[in-house]
């Protein structure tokens, strides 16, 4: 059965509740009363319009206007709370049924509020808020979604089973799961066991087999495609994204949510990959800026279209010495960590953007980042990358298409096809769970933003309002002070360039940035022609 998401606006902010198309007024009001705390019988409803909602408490919601998307407004006899920063004047309730502080933290929290002027009570966190933290996972509070639980109190799922299913696995880092494997080498050299050799090398296929007559004519145990056992991943590639461009990523937020959030986005980031002395041989993947594609996006997720020009981003990138270092998009599901389609997409693109590492394997550390609304209308961002498993099950084309977000599934052989057998917890399998595949990663805002791109104030290519020259000369003017190199270190700005003036103009100019030398004069008087 599809589910709706309906968004109730009230005093006290904005939330939305996920219920079955089929549901009733009364199972509405239910979720509205355990969600926003306000007795189920004095919730008053309206529409946009104003107009109430009328209807029983059988009602069924489609019959009553309301359907997927729909903002009703909730106006209550009772007090909601009016979450504010600074400390609550005396005991009220907690939204979202948050885990307490501690004193200490909360004094913390509190003081970081008034700085960044965040519009939610203690208790819940934003993207302002995240900014002031300390990059420790440790510490990282995971959203409560028990709420969104229908089972009974014996079984368990996904929202009950956030903390010790993706965020209590303890990733250590790649280097460092290796050095540890390694250590138990009993050979010398060149040679290779069970031990040296990266877990990433698994092959799903039917292998070259020389003892008999190809498939379908024959097969054996050397030639079989290997059985894929899941299993969560032990390590990580990457240990921490550090959002260090704060503007592009709020940007992005900003620009979906005049949408009501409605409109899913996505962009490829660029960056660096750096040392992370935070962890054991750890690797951190750092932002330095965003380019949004062409795309089309809706309610569940979004799509990047064909566009040839997306390769100036790279371009651009290679002149700065920037990679690209993995993709970044919005979500209101609140229901997975990644839906199965994003999983797929990741597996896809970790396997095309990957790098060699120092061992000779290749290794991807394309990271994944999700961008997800909180209950206060921000947004809170989740890394992830998917395992090398899900990156060579998806290779290997073992995936099928699924029918759900919350399921992958095993594609259906053709004719004379041999594909692996999935064994999911002692038994073959055909549709397993996302979790399986995710691997959490370390995310956050720096305290001091060390950019490498000096700006990141100029209109962003590929939305609804198309940058001009004029816009260009009128940047310029406003950094004339500043030495070329400087004032053309905007990643949004060379787009533009590429796009109005030419594409090797611009990688010029990024070439400039990157070493610090003075822009040629003739490219900046065909600028301010
Ligand atoms: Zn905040
Ligand atoms: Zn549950
Ligand atoms: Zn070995
Ligand atoms: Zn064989």
């Amino acid at each position: 059965m599809a589910d709706i998401v309906v968004r109730i606006y009230s005093k006290s902010g904005r939330s939305r509740i996920t219920l079955p198309v089929s549901s009733t007024l009364s199972s509405l009001k239910e979720q509205i009363s355990t969600h926003l705390l306000v007795p189920s019988e004095k919730i008053i409803l309206t529409y946009e319009s104003g107009k109430r909602v009328q209807g029983t408490g059988s009602s069924k919601l489609k019959d009553l206007q309301i359907v997927n998307g729909t903002i009703l407004n909730l106006q209550s006899e009772a007090q909601i709370p009016i979450m504010e920063s600074g400390p609550p004047s005396g005991p009220m309730p907690l939204p979202e049924l948050a885990p307490q502080l501690s004193t200490e933290e909360h004094e913390k929290e509190t003081k970081e509020q008034h700085i960044r002027k965040c519009t939610h009570g203690p208790g819940t966190r934003c993207i302002n808020c995240f900014a002031q933290e300390k990059p420790s996972e440790d510490k990282k509070k995971t959203e409560d979604n028990t709420w969104l639980c229908r089972h009974g109190p014996e079984a368990k799922c996904v929202n009950c089973l956030k903390d010790n299913f993706v965020a209590g696995i303890k990733h250590d880092s790649y280097d460092h799961f290796m050095a540890a494997r390694m250590a138990k080498c009993q050979h010398q050299g060149d040679s290779k066991c069970a031990n040296c050799l990266p877990p990433a090398e698994a092959n799903y296929k039917i292998k070259e087999c020389t003892k008999h007559a190809p498939w379908p004519a024959s097969i054996c145990n050397s030639c079989m495609p290997t059985t894929a056992v899941l299993a969560r991943q032990p390590y990580r590639h990457v240990d921490y994204v550090e959002l260090m461009n704060v503007r592009d990523v709020t940007e992005l937020v900003r620009y979906w949510q005049q949408n009501h959030s409605m409109e899913q986005r996505g962009g490829f980031m660029y960056g660096y990959y750096a040392h992370d002395p935070n962890y054991p041989d750890g690797v951190r993947a750092v932002l330095e800026a965003i380019y949004e594609p062409m795309q089309y996006g809706d309610t569940n997720g979004f799509q990047f279209l064909d566009d040839p020009m997306s390769i100036y981003a790279d371009m651009i990138a290679e002149n700065l010495n920037l990679e690209k270092i993995g993709w970044i998009f919005t979500s209101i599901n609140h229901d997975a960590f990644l839906s199965s389609y994003e999983i797929r997409q990741a597996a896809r693109y970790q396997q095309e953007f990957f790098a060699v590492h120092p061992s000779g394997y290749k290794v991807s550390k394309f990271v994944t980042v999700v961008l997800k609304p909180t209950d206060d209308g921000n947004a809170m961002p989740e890394a992830y990358m998917v395992s090398d498993q899900a990156q060579a099950l998806e290779r290997d084309k073992v995936f099928g298409e699924p029918e759900s977000r919350r399921r992958l599934v095993k594609r259906k052989p053709n004719d004379k096809e041999l594909l692996p057998t999935i064994m999911c917890e002692n038994k073959p399998a055909e549709e397993f769970q996302p979790e399986w595949f995710i691997v959490s990663l370390g995310c956050g805002m720096p305290k001091k933003s060390l950019l490498f791109l000096e700006h990141s104030d100029f209109p962003v290519w590929n939305r609804a309002k198309v940058p001009t020259k004029l816009d260009i000369k009128q940047y310029l003017q406003k950094y004339r002070n500043e030495p070329t190199y400087k004032k053309f270190s905007n990643f949004h700005l060379l787009i533009a360039i590429a796009h109005i003036v030419d594409i090797d103009s611009a990688c010029e100019i990024a070439l400039c940035v990157q070493h610090q030398k003075e822009v040629p004069r003739n490219i900046i008087d065909i600028l301010n022609s």
